[in-house]
């Protein structure tokens, strides 16, 4: 059986100068900012951010990380709070999120490029919604915003991945 992750980041580096809050694109999202998240993995309450949305919230794109004077990579600690929520089975409070995670790794997984249109089709059949932002279509394919056919697979992604997921 596949070990759980581990938080990598050290929480007790944080000295909650909340400067990731002041600069994450989607705060007013989460139930819990960055620096809250890192204060209370600090006082031992994972638990309580494992069930919190802000970890499904996060976009990745890695502002916090880079405005921590600490060199924390919050981002990081993000994807490892991601996965340990999953795998313990806990309830995602934002489904559509996991929904359209789930899409998006499933269509890269398999070439190493998604092909957007296939992941928005299978997000919006898994979501209960066929047609969600359909009008965009013709728009996108106009400006080659969208692709009908498939990427080409990246050379020796396969073999890459395949080493990924031993560790
Ligand atoms: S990586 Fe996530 S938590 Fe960090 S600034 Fe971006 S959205 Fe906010
Ligand atoms: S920016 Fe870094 S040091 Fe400041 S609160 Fe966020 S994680 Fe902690």
């Amino acid at each position: 059986m596949k070990a759980e992750t581990e938080i990598k980041e050290n929480p007790y580096l944080c000295y909650q100068c909340a400067k990731c809050s002041a600069g994450c694109p989607v705060a007013e999202k989460m139930e819990i900012l960055p620096h809250q998240i890192m204060h209370y993995l600090s006082i031992g309450m994972e638990d309580r951010v494992l069930k919190a949305n802000t970890i499904w919230m996060c976009a990745g794109c890695f502002t916090c990380s880079v405005r921590c004077p600490n060199d924390i990579d919050i981002t990081s600690v993000m994807d490892d709070l991601r996965k340990k929520s999953i795998q313990q089975g806990i309830s995602c409070p934002v489904p559509d999120v996991l929904t359209f995670h789930n899409a998006f790794i499933k269509a890269f997984a398999g070439r190493g490029r998604v092909h957007e249109l296939r992941m928005m089709t299978e997000f919006n059949l898994r979501t209960g919604n066929p047609f969600h932002n359909i009008k965009l279509a013709p728009k996108m394919l106009l400006k080659k915003r969208l692709h009908v056919l498939p990427p080409k697979s990246l050379k020796g992604f396969k073999s890459w991945m395949k080493k990924i997921w031993k560790h």
